[in-house]
């Protein structure tokens, strides 16, 4: 069964972005006689509003997406992220970490000498300042904990690359090199110190809950999907398929941002547009 989802924060409005992968999300599983759902991705408690969500499914029901029950919304999956994280600590592959963005920042700077700092998907790559060669059994409660991705790596020795063709085709048989994949990411975070659980295995946790087969999402998160991939390793789930389509960029090639609301749905209907108008103005 093909499914696949369209996971807005409703942190602001939905723009041409946002459209065009929805719309591509939709139409990829209805043209395969699947199911396409919506989850409302509001972990983020400090920046979501219920009154952007009202507005994104008006967005959607005008765009003439059709969804099935139920909406998962992941402020009401707690309990599913702890578990997640418990099997995780329990497998010895958490570490606790109580650095400031300072003292990853200058710890990250100062072996290269000349300000040549590595980015990965989530910034800085951190630099390993509180792993350790063994942890305490006990979690923490007031602390970050990080994956610790070299023992992750011996957990899980090869990464299938999941990536597929907007047109479906895909190549079976690649392995992603999981020494480079280690340096290129660094020890994430998955949870906060705030307890707060992060994004990368909110959209693991979620996508497997969903039976999520197909992920259809923005380039924009394409080095996130091999720590995603490595995840649902760890925790013992079937890999879905990745497709990333091209970012819709404003006439500058800035790719569009929620801050800017000129291309905003709502801005295109107040003005007139039709469905199909917004399906071409993205190019499908
Ligand atoms: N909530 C994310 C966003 O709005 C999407 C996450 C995903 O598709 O994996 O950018």
């Amino acid at each position: 069964m093909i499914r696949t989802r369209f996971a807005p924060s409703p942190t602001g409005p939905l723009h041409l972005g946002h459209a065009y992968s929805a719309i591509l999300a939709h139409d990829f599983a209805k043209a395969r006689g699947g199911e396409f759902v919506v989850r409302i991705e509001d972990i983020d408690k400090s920046r979501a509003r219920s009154e952007w969500e009202n507005k994104i499914f008006d967005d959607l029901e005008w765009l003439g997406l059709t969804w099935s029950a139920p909406v998962l919304r992941q402020s009401k999956r707690d309990a599913a992220y702890e578990f997640a994280i418990n099997k995780l600590w329990a497998d010895g592959l958490l570490y606790p970490c109580n650095c400031s963005r300072r003292d990853i920042k200058e710890s990250a700077m100062a072996p290269h000498g000349e300000g040549k700092t590595n980015y990965g998907p989530d910034g800085i790559i951190y630099p390993g300042i509180c792993r350790q060669e063994k942890y305490s059994n006990q979690r923490p409660q007031d602390s970050a904990l990080r994956l610790d991705m070299a023992r992750a790596a011996i957990n899980c020795s090869t990464i299938q690359d999941q990536n597929i063709e907007i047109d479906g085709s895909r190549n079976n048989n690649n392995i992603i090199n999981t020494a480079q994949f280690i340096e290129s990411v660094g020890d994430v975070v998955l949870s906060r110190k705030s307890k707060e659980v992060a994004y990368h295995l909110a959209v693991v946790v979620d996508d497997e809950a969903q039976s999520i087969s197909h992920v259809v999402r923005g380039s924009d998160l394409k080095s996130s999907t091999d720590i995603h991939v490595l995840l649902q390793n760890l925790l013992g789930y079937t890999s879905p398929w990745y497709l990333h389509h091209k970012l819709i960029r404003d006439s500058a090639g800035k790719r569009l941002a929620k801050r800017d609301d000129a291309k905003s749905i709502s801005k295109f209907r107040e003005q007139g547009c039709s469905p199909a108008d917004i399906r071409t103005l993205v190019g499908l």
